[in-house]
């Protein structure tokens, strides 16, 4: 099986679970954070990223509950390490970095944190809490830094219940532009 077809098949099969205590689905979070990098005129493999950066809840199968369990799943890590297989970091990092994002984005924009929604509240706890300024600079010195950043607002906004986006099937030949080549 391609990777294409296993990462439809991943969404086929764990996609129409919600997306931990919010109003879409994970495929429908998925989708809308897609679209809205195309709206803004990402490259194509920050779209991909954005398509792909919440993989990591999907292969784990962990619950939905998993945060009210006191449990930090890591998931941009698995998400990453899954990725990697078969895209560069032009992909990968900025799935890696989407929680480091948050976590910076609470520290510089006091907006971004009174608009995060009460289960992005309950695991930014768990994921560490907002930056300090030594972490936040650390970050910004990080080359995928501003691409984590988009992705992050990307996420934050595709919550939107009965959304309109193009099927998964329309990446197609986003996912396969940025393939690895070796
Ligand atoms: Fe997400």
């Amino acid at each position: 099986m391609s990777v294409i077809q296993e990462i439809f098949l991943i969404f086929a099969e764990r996609g129409e679970s919600a997306y931990f205590g919010e109003p879409v689905s994970q495929l429908e979070h998925a989708l809308q954070s897609a679209a809205m990098a195309r709206q803004a005129g990402a490259p194509n493999s920050l779209c991909v990223a954005a398509l792909l950066h919440d993989v990591g809840h999907l292969i784990h199968g962990e619950s939905e509950t998993i945060a009210d369990e006191g449990i930090d799943a890591r998931h941009e890590t698995a998400g990453e390490a899954w990725l990697a297989t078969w895209f560069g970091p032009s992909v990968t990092e900025p799935v890696r970095l989407h929680v480091d994002a948050k976590r910076y984005l609470c520290r510089v924009d006091s907006d971004y944190l009174a608009h995060l929604s009460p289960a992005s509240l309950q695991s930014l706890e768990l994921q560490g809490g907002p930056f300090d300024s030594e972490e936040a600079q650390r970050f910004e010195s990080n080359p995928f830094f501003a691409d984590a950043v988009s992705l992050r607002r990307w996420d934050d906004a595709a919550k939107i219940p009965g959304m309109e986006t193009p099927p998964i099937e329309h990446y197609r030949g986003a996912i396969a532009a940025a393939l690895k080549t070796n």
